[in-house]
């Protein structure tokens, strides 16, 4: 029986990558539904390859055009807005669930899924980053499955012992070894940053992905996500994890064991090899990336993250460790942020003191349910927007 899968996000980046590796395997996956914000043509196209059962767009407009598009013939029905995502997320009869919206719309049908027992793929870093207790408690209550899609979470995941159970030290870990390639504009200075511009900063050195997250990668809140992210998927604290800049993005991760080993995992930059890797676990298929050819790498190196370049990382350190609501604030000033700087509203610069000035105006409280993830995302989404008037005025 071939297993089924949700793509959410199918249109984005990481969509389309996992539509590639379901491709390649026609008679393993079959695709159940897939949604996009409100790219038409390219849901369009990929209905009429995968044949999908449901397609959501989040956009209730774009919606109405594609089931237009689609005309009456077609078997995919054509659903709108955020109740439907969780459907299709949480659909009796969905195997796995590729999550890959990005940012905060992401996190009700993320949570749908676990709360539903899928094997969820966690591309969508944002909904852990946001309500970290939640989501892995729903993971454990729904009994899910859940794999990092996360190319260095992917890498710890399989660097850890085959049954990790949450417990670094009795399973001999010393550390987790987390790499970040240090994003364009690694070796520069504050000063040198001032004026840059959005198509500078989306333009990564290793990876091709969306605006939001190649932003994120620039300014190095990616890792202090990333950071934060790591902490909930492993159980630890941030200071079980060492950043290690290493511009190859060759080494995606590792985990350093008590008695002196160290344990990483290597690939092309090419997030098929984490997806297919996530879809097949624990098993391994064919992703359609090329063989690392070690002689073409030829070198490898590594050193410390520059914090005065690049505060975002220690602000997602000082998130955690204040906890409660405060996550979740500094990934929605962190959305409100990078938004206003892709439209040019914001200078880069301007992106770790938006952030760092709505941490500051937070009283944090307790997560108890989503109910309080979403007001206190609201909250600084407000606060974040204002400070951006008052900058702008
Ligand atoms: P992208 O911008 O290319 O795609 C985003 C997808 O989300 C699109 O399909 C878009 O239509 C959909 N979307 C956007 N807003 C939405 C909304 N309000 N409601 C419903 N759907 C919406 O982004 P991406 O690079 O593919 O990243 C997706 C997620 O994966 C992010 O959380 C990112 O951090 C994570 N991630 C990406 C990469 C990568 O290489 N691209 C690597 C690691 C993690
Ligand atoms: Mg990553």
């Amino acid at each position: 029986m071939r297993q089924t899968i949700t793509v959410l996000g199918a249109s984005g980046s990481i969509g389309q990558s996992t539509l590639d590796v379901v491709r390649r395997h026609p008679n393993r996956y079959q695709v159940f539904a897939l949604s996009a914000a409100r790219s038409i043509e390219r849901m369009l196209e990929d209905i009429r390859e995968f044949q999908p059962r449901y397609a959501v767009m989040a956009d209730a407009g774009a919606a109405v055009q594609l089931s237009e598009l689609l005309g009456d013939s077609s078997a995919t029905e054509v659903l709108a807005g955020c109740d439907s995502l969780a459907m299709v997320a949480s659909h009796h009869d969905v195997d796995m669930v590729m999550a890959a919206i990005v940012g905060a719309a992401g996190l009700l049908p993320t949570i749908a899924a676990a709360e539903a027992g899928k094997r969820v793929l966690l591309a969508n870093k944002e909904s852990l980053v946001m309500a970290g207790p939640l989501f892995m408690e729903a993971v454990r209550r729904g009994g899910a499955t859940l794999l990092p899609i996360d190319s260095e979470h992917n890498a710890i995941f399989q660097s850890l012992p085959a049954h990790y159970n949450g417990e670094l030290r009795k399973n001999g870990i010393r550390k987790i070894l987390l790499t970040a390639s240090g994003g364009p504009f690694r070796g520069k200075t504050l000063s040198e940053l001032a004026n840059v511009t959005p198509e500078q900063a989306v333009a990564h050195p290793n990876w091709s992905m969306g605006r939001k997250i190649s932003v994120d990668s620039a300014t190095l809140m990616n890792k202090g996500l990333e950071l934060i992210e790591a902490c909930f998927l492993f159980n630890c604290q941030p200071s079980d994890i060492q950043v290690v800049v290493h511009p190859q993005s060759v080494i995606h991760s590792m985990v350093q064991y008590c008695e002196g080993s160290v344990i990483a995992q290597l690939g092309q930059p090419d997030m098929r090899t984490p997806i297919a890797y996530g879809m097949a676990w624990p098993e391994r298929i064919e992703a359609g990336v090329a063989s690392l050819d070690l002689f073409e790498i030829s070198r490898l190196e590594f050193c410390p993250p520059d914090h005065e370049t690049f505060p975002c990382l220690a602000l997602a350190g000082q998130a955690f460790a204040a906890g409660g609501s405060m996550p979740t604030v500094l990934n929605a000033a962190n959305e409100i942020a990078v938004d206003a700087f892709l439209q040019e509203q914001i200078a880069f610069n301007q992106i770790p003191t938006l952030i760092r000035d709505v941490m500051g105006m937070h009283v944090v409280t307790d997560i108890e349910s989503i109910d309080h993830v979403i007001e206190a995302d609201r909250w600084a989404r407000d606060c974040a927007s204002q400070w951006i008037s008052r900058s702008v005025a």
